[in-house]
């Protein structure tokens, strides 16, 4: 046993590739591609380290060509979440025992892997399953999980060396143990990172976890949990639990006495019920249970009138389209000043122009397919709702086609009424919708931003006037938790902008940051006296002299 207390290395962000035309990297990648789309793959639950085939299987599809069956997967139900808990209780003691120095190496052989041998496939299978293309699928399924894995053992590092002051004749510890019981986690569709780092980052600070992907990305989350196998973590830390309906597994698992976390992102609405369920069960569960949660977004970008143009109009573009405008930090409200505004529209559209939509397969499409069926039909209603109404018109887009794969244009919408319904509601898709204001009412105008929307999580202002600057940043203090200055509201890296945002938008314990690790400890305060007292008696307790 070595007495060795190695730090471990400093972590910084993964270099992005570029794919450019030419380069072995795009030739790799397409080469993976090819060989992805050539073979079916049957994914199962995975339990204890366990495959288990249900037999209920629903099929993955590639959302730009949805003829094209990626493979199956395995429903997992009650019985299968019964056992997961047993496996994960069972696999407790042992992963929570283990020395941090050996956790730490399972997460950060991880991110080699992802880094080398596993890139190309955690990229295709992100392209083909979520329909991203090359740079989307490279800044999130390889460099944003590399980047959670490295820095979250980075900040675990740190968390365990905060210790108590120890003036006198005793040593005072913190001991940073797991919850008690079983953290679970649900995951969203939109990022390969994300349903990488919510089973991962408690499993690092020694809790064992169950797993809900996505059903609507379980095929790029199956390879995932099997490059985390190849990392060796061993069996029954993490469960994977794969169901065409969340409750199917999340109903069993929050019934368990033994549910101490949950560590969600998604939709407010599946966040506010997941939340309600828990506390109806509370007087059932053996301790309180840590709950974070990262929900929706109606993110802005406001131009004031000393705004760069083409600064505005790129950061519109590229915030609200890209991966289709499914991020929970996509621009989808805009707030333009009237004397710029037709100089930003004419950019803004200029740049449209030169935009393709198409499979992600063809490098040169700029934008790809929304996720599914469901996706389309929502989308598209709002977009036929403006078209119909008097409130708003489609300025930009507005066309789209299920035939083949769920293609939408990139669609601007203007809102005559501020308070109109794309104004307001998160529409996850790529259309934004802009509202023009009187130059005169920038005030006013800062106002209407921050009470339009139930959500809080990212916006951007964009002035050279520093004084509109501080003004903006002050009045939109409770508007959003990653706030951006000239600078697009999307893009967020992790170990320079931690993540979340407050409101409707979830419990903002900024993911990727020691303020995310710290929920998933439960602290134990040690005392320990060298020389404890022998007797009951103080000196204020003796009688004054005579
Ligand atoms: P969703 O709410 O439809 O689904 C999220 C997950 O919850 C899925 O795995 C789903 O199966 C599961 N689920 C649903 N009902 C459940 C239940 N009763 N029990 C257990 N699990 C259940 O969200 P989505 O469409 O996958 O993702 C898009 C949403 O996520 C958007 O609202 C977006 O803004 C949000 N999001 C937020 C962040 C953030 O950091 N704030 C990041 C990414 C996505």
């Amino acid at each position: 046993m070595t007495n060795a207390r190695p730090s471990t290395p400093p972590p910084s962000n993964e270099p992005v590739r570029a794919y450019a035309p030419g380069s072995d990297a795009r030739a790799a990648l397409q080469q993976r591609l090819r060989e992805l789309r050539g073979q079916r793959v049957d994914v199962p639950a995975i339990i204890g380290g366990e495959a288990v085939f249900t037999g209920a299987t629903t099929e993955m599809v590639v959302p730009h060509e949805h003829s094209h069956v990626l493979g199956e997967f395995h429903h997992a139900g009650a019985d299968e979440v019964a056992q997961a808990i047993d496996a994960a209780q069972a696999a407790k003691g042992e992963w929570a025992a283990m020395d941090f120095a050996d956790r730490a190496a399972i997460f950060l052989r991880a991110a080699d892997l992802l880094a080398g041998p596993w890139r190309d496939t955690l990229n295709a299978a992100t392209m083909l399953g979520q329909s991203k293309n090359a740079h989307q699928a490279e800044i999130d399924a390889a460099c944003e999980l590399i980047d959670f894995f490295r820095f979250n053992v980075h900040y675990a590092e740190q968390l365990y060396a905060e210790q108590p002051n120890s003036p006198g004749a005793a040593w005072n510890q913190m001991q940073y143990r797991p919850l008690e019981g079983f953290v679970l986690a649900v995951t969203p569709f939109n990022f390969t990172s994300i349903q990488g780092n919510l089973p991962t980052a408690p499993a690092l600070m020694g809790n064992t976890v169950l797993w809900k992907p996505s059903e609507r990305a379980t095929y790029a989350a199956y390879f995932l949990y099997k490059l985390l196998e190849e990392a060796g973590l061993p069996d029954g830390v993490i469960n994977f639990l794969p169901a065409e309906n969340g409750a199917d597994v999340g109903d069993p698992a929050l019934a368990s006495e033994h549910f101490a976390g949950l560590h969600f992102t998604g939709s407010a609405g599946t966040f506010n019920h997941l939340w309600s369920s828990i506390g109806e069960r509370l007087p059932t569960y053996r301790t309180y249970p840590t709950i974070v949660g990262e929900t929706g977004g109606k993110d802005f970008i406001v131009a004031h009138a000393s705004a760069d143009v083409d600064a505005v109009a790129t950061a519109i573009v590229r915030g609200s389209f890209e991966y289709q405008g499914q991020k929970c930090s996509a621009s989808s409200r805009l707030y333009m000043p009237a004397s710029i505004w037709p100089e930003i529209r004419a950019e803004v559209a200029a740049q449209l122009d030169t935009i393709t939509t198409g499979p992600p397969e063809d490098f040169t499409n700029f934008v790809n397919a929304v996720i599914d069926q469901r996706a389309f039909d929502e989308i598209t209603a709002y977009i036929d709702a403006a078209a119909a109404s008097d409130d708003a018109e489609i300025i930009m887009g507005g066309a789209y086609d299920d035939s083949d794969g769920y293609f939408i244009e990139p669609t601007v919408i203007q809102a005559h009424d501020p308070h109109y319904a794309t104004m307001e509601e998160e529409i996850f898709g790529p259309v934004t919708t802009v509202y023009v204001y009187p130059d005169d009412d920038f005030a006013g105008t800062l106002d209407l931003v921050d009470e339009t929307s139930p959500y809080a999580l990212t916006g951007a202002i964009f002035a050279r006037d520093r004084a509109v600057i501080r003004q903006a940043m002050d009045r939109l203090e409770q508007a959003a938790g990653n706030f951006y200055i000239n600078d697009k509201p999307t893009g967020a890296v992790v170990g320079q902008q931690p993540f979340g945002g407050a409101r409707r938008s979830g419990t903002n314990d900024k993911a990727g940051s020691w303020l995310n690790l710290v929920r998933w400890v439960s602290p134990r305060a040690i005392k320990e006296t060298f020389t404890p007292a022998t007797h009951y008696s103080y000196p204020w307790n003796a009688p004054d002299a005579a």
